[in-house]
Formats: C-alpha cells, sequence, structure tokens
C-alpha cells in the first residue's frame, strides 16, 4: 500500500529532506491509532531502499522493490514485541549489533520498530546508545500511538512527525474507494475517532458476523433466559475491545432512539433491531449507566494497564443482566 491521501504533508516534508540530505537519522511517528503510521513508514522504506525511484515513489520493479516486496530484503528490520506485550533489551541489543554492519544492497538500513512506546526502560536506555551516536545511511522509524510513554531522551533526538485525523469527508472519500459494503462507513468513521484504518480493520475482520453475534448474545442476556458469564465467553473469539465498541454502538442509538421518541412521539421505523430492543428493554437511565460503563472498559484497555479483557466483558455482561427492565 502507498502512503495515504491524508499523508501527503508529512510525506512531502519528508521526502524533500531525504532529496537535500538533511534528513534525521531517526524518525519518530506518532498520533492516534488507524491513522496509517505503519502504511507510512513502509512507504517511506520502499522509496529509500528502491534503486530506481520515480517521482518521489518506489519503482516497483528493482531489486531493492522485490526484495521488499517479497518481505526479505536484507536491509530492512522490524521490531515489535515478541513473546510479551515489551519490546525487550535483547531485541534492541540485536538491533544494535545489524545497525553499525554495513548495508548489504548498498543502500540504506532501516529498521521500524513499533509500538515503540512498547520499549522498557531497559531496552529504551540501550537504544540510546545507538541514537547518541547514529550509523551512516541507517535510519530507525519509531512508530507510536501513545507519545508520552516514550522515554523523553530518546524522544528528543527523534525528528517526530504527528499524523493528525483527516478530515471527515476526506477520510469518507478514501474508504468509499476501498470498501464495497459503504451503508455506515461515516457512522462508523465517527465511532472510530475518525480513524480510518479501523473502520477497514472492523469491515475487513468481517464487522457484520460480530454485530450479530453481539447483539444476539446481548439480547439473550436481556430476555433473561441466560446467564451472563456463558454469553460473555461466547464472544470471546472477537477482539474485546471491538466487542465493546458494537455494544457501545448500539447503546448509543439506543439513546439517540429514546430522545426522537420523547420529541416526536413516534415509534421506531426497525423495531427488530439491537438498538431498538435495548430500548424496549431498559430504562433510559440505565441506558446511561450502561454506556458510562462501556467507556470506562474501552478507555481502561486502550490504557497502559494490562486488564484481563474476559474479566471485563464479564462484568459488563453481569452489570446489564441485572440492569433494571421496562415494566
Ligand atoms: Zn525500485
Amino acid at each position: 500500500m502507498d502512503y495515504l491521501p491524508w499523508h501527503q504533508n508529512n510525506w512531502d516534508r519528508i521526502t524533500m529532506q531525504f532529496i537535500v540530505r538533511r534528513n534525521p537519522h531517526a524518525l519518530l511517528l506518532y498520533g492516534a491509532s488507524g491513522l496509517g503510521k505503519r502504511v507510512f513508514a513502509e512507504s517511506l522504506s520502499s522509496l529509500l531502499l528502491c534503486q530506481a525511484p520515480m517521482k518521489n515513489k518506489h519503482c516497483g520493479r528493482c531489486r531493492g522493490c522485490v526484495l521488499k516486496q517479497a518481505g526479505t530484503h536484507p536491509d530492512l528490520r522490524h521490531v515489535r514485541p515478541e513473546s510479551s506485550r515489551q519490546i525487550k533489551i535483547d531485541q534492541i541489543r540485536e538491533l544494535n549489533r545489524w545497525s553499525v554492519q554495513t548495508s548489504q544492497q548498498g543502500g540504506y538500513k532501516i529498521a521500524i520498530i513499533y509500538p515503540s512506546e512498547q520499549m522498557n526502560v531497559q531496552s529504551a536506555n540501550a537504544f540510546l546508545k545507538v541514537l547518541e551516536e547514529p550509523p551512516p545511511q541507517t535510519l530507525f522509524i519509531l512508530v507510536a500511538d501513545k507519545v508520552l510513554s516514550i522515554l523523553p531522551t530518546v524522544r528528543s533526538r527523534c525528528q517526530s512527525l504527528l499524523f493528525s485525523v483527516p478530515k471527515h469527508t476526506e477520510a469518507l472519500q478514501w474508504l468509499k474507494s476501498q470498501h464495497d459494503h459503504t451503508d455506515n462507513l461515516a457512522q462508523l468513521l465517527i465511532q472510530s475517532g475518525g480513524a480510518p484504518l479501523e473502520v477497514s480493520k472492523l469491515l475487513n475482520g468481517d464487522y457484520i458476523r460480530l454485530r450479530n453475534d453481539v447483539a444476539q448474545n446481548m439480547l439473550a442476556l436481556l430476555s433473561r433466559k441466560t446467564n451472563a458469564l456463558e454469553k460473555a465467553a461466547n464472544l470471546q473469539k472477537y477482539q474485546p475491545i471491538d466487542v465493546l465498541k458494537v455494544l457501545e454502538s448500539f447503546v448509543s442509538k439506543a439513546i439517540r432512539l429514546s430522545m426522537v421518541k420523547e420529541e416526536k412521539n413516534i415509534s421506531s421505523q426497525d423495531e427488530d433491531d439491537a438498538p431498538s430492543r435495548l430500548l424496549a428493554s431498559l430504562e433510559v437511565t440505565a441506558l446511561f449507566q450502561f454506556r458510562d460503563q462501556l467507556l470506562k472498559a474501552v478507555r481502561y484497555l486502550s490504557g497502559n494497564s494490562n486488564p484481563n479483557p474476559l474479566l471485563l466483558i464479564e462484568a459488563i455482561f453481569v452489570n446489564l443482566s441485572r440492569a433494571q427492565i421496562r415494566n
């Protein structure tokens, strides 16, 4: 994938630095998740490893491009957490050894470190050593969703590049060009905080099946025919954050429906869908409580702590099963 339309300014700025040879040794790409920072890192790597770039893009045909596309370029490294959530010191020591070797294809050596906030203190300190005396023709690209979790001494030795949420219309236009199923793209985009790749992830990950499954388990719980722990376990196969976001979308829509109904005293057009049935089952105060709990859980899961996702969803389902039912 090439860099994305909303990356244009960042792309022009960074590639110009390489053209005039005033480029940094270390780049820190930061901003919310789902904006394509890794896509940018890969595109920049492709350009720098290409032996015959054209108009500021890689050619796709030279030896450098072929190796890059095959994922076997010897001068490109990816450093990611392995067994745990952390990037460990051994990985950084290995990276440091690699970075002082000469490049095998005669061009740049590039290392992409993601998520770079997952370097622990020892790893970050080991990495600092190589940043203090950067090897020639070597570029470190750090990618971070949570830039403040990176050691300030590391941050200060990188050129930082912020990735912002694109304009809604621009993001929507791009999403429409990528997906056949375009019914509720605008709503999904808002729910995803304006991050287009989060929406793509949902759609590519069989979002419809996820929604149906979450709806079924939630509605069974509201009908009091089942127990909460069993229903929570049914959803274990999905990413917990995705389950929470779907639940949040249901309850937010239920709340909106309740307001429309009060104002206009009309019945919902689609009584069968999950939000309508949620509204039919729960008092409005219970809906607000449910949503608060979901938002808290989303924040908790997105934070730096490492909560047990199953317990989190179980707690939400237990509370929902005890929520006040409409008479
Ligand atoms: Zn090429």
